[in-house]
């Protein structure tokens, strides 16, 4: 699959969430896909942080690219965010819940200080 934001090749990850969620993590940026994600998704894979490991700041420059289409159904992907309190910025598709995040954002957004708007703002 190729990465929605760089167009490099995308490999997947295995975890341990039993398969049900694939995630596939670009070579080029280190973006992190995951097919789907909703809230009850998130408790599955949260301790996969350690699968974030691109540079929170080559992630960054990738916060302004505005269309990105979804891998899966070519729709454009909707861009979430929170400036306030805190600043959050990701790309969910609203028809198949796939979730695309720059590198480093993963880990950023489990943290005690992002996980509850993070989580409230993923589809049920
Ligand atoms: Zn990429
Ligand atoms: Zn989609």
């Amino acid at each position: 699959m190729q990465c929605p934001k760089c167009f490099a090749e995308m490999e997947t990850i295995s975890t341990d969430n039993e398969g049900a969620i694939r995630i596939e993590r670009c070579g080029e940026c280190h973006g992190l896909y995951f097919d789907q994600l909703t809230k009850a998704d998130l408790s599955l894979i949260e301790n996969n942080t350690e699968l974030d490991t691109g540079d929170a700041e080559v992630g960054a420059e990738y916060n302004d690219t505005v269309y990105v289409e979804c891998p899966k159904c070519d729709r454009i992907m909707d861009q979430l965010k929170i400036e306030e309190p805190v600043w959050i910025r990701f790309e969910l598709c609203r028809s198949c819940h796939s979730t695309f995040l720059d590198a480093g954002e993963f880990k950023q957004y489990l943290d005690d200080e992002h996980r509850t708007e993070f989580e409230a703002l993923l589809p049920d």
